[in-house]
């Protein structure tokens, strides 16, 4: 990225450029989740449903999910749906539901919280908050992630700008809660739902990376709504850098008909497997030195 790029951004207390103990591009600021480290030398992979529809399901793709090698489990207990007739999560029984979840299986619990007067209650059953792409400006919201202890997932609105999401980060920072993850979700380039929900924007990592030292996670599953492109993305968020991935599970091809939200987009555990692989292949992650 071309100085003339950085120096348009605002003097960002989260900008290498402003926090001197990452005045050097390589290093990460480690968010620690559940005893997880997010930005480390490993890929971290947060995975589950998208939504926590039963105690059956969640506690079923929990045990896959722990089976496969990963340490933090996803699930929406409060959804944000595009239209209010769809199902909109089971809201304080679905936290219930992730807590014993990780009272079986010790994994971390990542979950959405969507309104200012939610953070308290979802933060006292979740390990990390996240704040999904739709509220990405909910400037409330923001602040009151804020002012949580909690580690924060802050997902890419599909078309912000980087210096709208950074902005957005610096709002949670601000209120003294620098432990934020980035999260590329895909962008909307234009109607492509004929076979992808939006365009997974890897262009970003690297000016992310340089920009400041928050650690940057890829989502294809929201990228994409399919859950046959989840791996080959995977394996191209990796190349490129990612510090972990967020990934959606089903249980098995016969639940996946009665799921009420996203249910193209999970992976059966045979694919998480593989790419929990994936993420164990370092040579992928090496940044390569440079050209001489
Ligand atoms: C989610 O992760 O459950 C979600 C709704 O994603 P996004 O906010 O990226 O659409
Ligand atoms: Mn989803």
């Amino acid at each position: 990225m071309s100085e003339k790029a950085d120096q348009r951004l605002p003097d960002l207390s989260l900008l290498r450029r402003c926090w001197p103990e990452y005045s050097d591009p390589s290093t990460t600021h480690v968010v620690t989740v559940n005893g997880v480290d997010i930005g480390g030398p490993e890929c971290a992979v947060i995975a589950g449903p998208c939504t926590v529809e039963s105690l059956d399901q969640t506690m079923g793709i929990g045990k896959a999910v722990r089976a496969a090698g990963a340490r933090l489990m996803r699930g929406g207990a409060y959804k944000p749906r595009t239209s209010p007739y769809s199902f909109q999560g089971l809201g304080a029984r679905g936290l219930e539901i992730l807590v014993e979840v990780r009272k079986v299986t010790g994994l971390g619990i990542v979950t959405e919280v969507m309104d200012p007067r939610l953070v308290e209650l979802v933060a006292s059953h979740a390990d990390m908050l996240q704040i999904g792409s739709r509220s990405m400006q909910n400037f409330p919201l923001l602040i009151e992630a804020g002012r949580s202890s909690m580690p924060i997932l802050l997902k890419r609105d599909w078309s912000a700008t980087l210096e709208e999401w950074l902005c957005a980060a610096e709002y949670i920072a601000k209120e003294g809660n620098r432990n934020i993850v980035l999260c590329e979700r895909g962008v909307r380039a234009s109607n492509h739902w004929s076979y992808s929900r939006s365009v997974l924007d890897l262009n970003v990592l690297e000016p992310v990376r340089r920009l400041t030292p928050l650690p940057i996670i890829v989502d294809p599953s929201h990228a994409t709504g399919d859950w046959t492109l989840v791996a080959p993305l995977s394996r191209a968020a990796i190349a490129a850098g990612a510090h972990g991935l967020l990934v959606e599970v089903v249980n098995s091809e016969a639940d996946r008909p009665d799921l009420k939200c996203d249910a193209a987009q999970g992976v059966p555990p045979a694919v998480l497997r593989e790419i929990m692989s994936m993420t164990r292949r370092t040579e992928l992650t090496a940044v390569p030195a440079g050209i001489d």
